[in-house]
């Protein structure tokens, strides 16, 4: 029998992800969620073989635990029990300037993740202690490696170098890498299937907006470029993290405010955005609030759309043309009011949103533009798991494999 079931594992720094998927035929047969990992009490949720979800919650000191509880949860599904796994697909968040396609994990690999970590240390660590826990339940499995940042490795080097000194990037990896890659590439592969195109012969802006946000210039399916930098911060304002800033700032806080390096890393990632606006981070209760008639709220959400509205216009001019708008990410895929927003004004650059259209988009993929648009307007559901799986299978199933 031909093996095609995949677990997808991706860990966070305090959660872990998971889902069993099928490549052929397309199924779902798994997916769970453990949250609250090393707190008092972790919650998981999970559903097998399309029963209704369960819900969980235990101790779960760490993502050692949390893996046990995911091979539990694996003895209990059909699937699992009538066919054996393909291998076992990893996101990693930070693949550096080493990894540009997925990865056989071995010894070598793991010492490179470890090496990245001063890239990416709240998600590396946590990335490598699945890896590790799952290697050591499951030694004879091919374990595959997804990096996040691999998608965005096609930048051209005037669009990753950042204008300083050579060496910090020739000896310290200082550049651009981007984030959201498994995201971006996935949605743009809907897009072509649904415009019935080749994805060669698109040009893509991709709207992540999630908790964490990105824009993503796509030419002929190649990232060109990207919001997000070094590391996840830069770009658009996103639930908890500022986004691009002065730099000069950080030297005003530490001067005159007296603070630490640590205390303004904090601030920056996780006290800032919209939660450092108006002290919320969930869009729906961010628009409940502006609804009540709360100044802060509402001016959050005047930012987010504008500052998305600034990346849009610098990648029409990044692409010169643009086939496609893509919104996705649980803020893109169900917040009308803030792609309208985004939106607002840009028929004069071909891009025009069709309001009945935008309040209901169909459910997997929905054009909202205007019959007038020259750019079609996507809203597009992520499947990050998904792409994580396909290209697993696909770097396993090619030849020398
Ligand atoms: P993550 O980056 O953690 O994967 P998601 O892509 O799930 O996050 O996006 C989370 C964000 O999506 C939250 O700000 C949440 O408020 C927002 N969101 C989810 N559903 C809606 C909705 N119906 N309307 C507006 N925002 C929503």
């Amino acid at each position: 029998m031909q093996q095609t079931n995949i677990l997808v594992i991706n860990s966070g720094s305090s959660s872990l992800k998971y889902s069993l998927l099928s490549i052929q035929p397309q199924l779902c047969l798994m997916s769970g969620l453990v949250e609250c990992i090393g707190e008092q009490l972790a919650h998981h949720k999970y559903t097998v073989d399309n029963q209704a979800s369960q819900q969980e919650t235990l101790t779960i000191k760490d993502h050692a635990d949390a893996l046990q509880q995911v091979f539990a949860t694996l003895q209990t599904c059909s699937a699992y029990q009538s066919q054996p796994l393909l291998c076992i697909a990893h996101r990693v968040v930070h693949g550096g300037e080493r990894f540009s396609a997925p990865q056989l994990i071995d010894d070598a690999v793991i010492e490179a993740i470890r090496e990245l970590i001063p890239l990416a240390p709240l998600h590396n660590p946590a990335n490598l202690l699945g890896i590790e826990q799952a290697r050591r339940q499951m030694p004879d499995l091919a374990q595959i490696a997804v990096f996040d940042t691999a998608f965005h490795q096609s930048l051209p080097d005037y669009a990753y170098r950042y204008a300083l000194p050579g060496f910090l990037y020739q000896d310290h990896g200082v550049r651009r890498y981007g984030f959201h890659g498994s995201s971006h590439r996935y949605v743009a592969g809907r897009a072509a299937q649904y415009l019935d195109k080749p994805l060669s012969a698109l040009n893509l802006i991709s709207l992540h907006l999630g908790n964490g946000a990105s824009v993503t210039a796509i030419a002929a399916g190649h990232s060109v470029d990207t919001s997000m930098g070094m590391t996840p911060l830069e770009g658009l304002m996103m639930g908890t993290r500022s986004g691009d800033l002065d730099p000069g700032i950080i030297f005003y806080l530490s001067r005159s405010l007296n603070m630490s390096l640590a205390a303004i890393e904090t601030l920056l990632n996780k006290q800032s955005g919209c939660k450092g606006l108006c002290h919320e981070n969930d869009m729906r209760t961010i628009h409940q609030h502006a609804g009540d008639g709360d100044l802060e709220a509402q001016l959050a959400l005047a930012i987010y759309a504008y500052r998305v509205k600034k990346y849009i216009g610098a990648y029409l001019a990044v692409l010169g043309r643009v086939d496609a708008l893509i919104f996705t990410g649980g803020i893109g895929e169900n917040d009308a009011w803030l792609r309208a927003h985004c939106l607002e004004n840009l028929h004069g650059l071909g891009i025009d949103l069709d309001v009945a259209k935008n309040q209901t988009p169909d459910a997997e993929v929905g054009n909202i533009a205007s019959a007038d648009s020259r750019t079609a307007i996507l809203v597009i559901k992520t499947d990050e798991e998904w792409q994580i799986a396909l290209e697993s299978y696909q770097y396993l199933k090619k030849p020398g494999h």
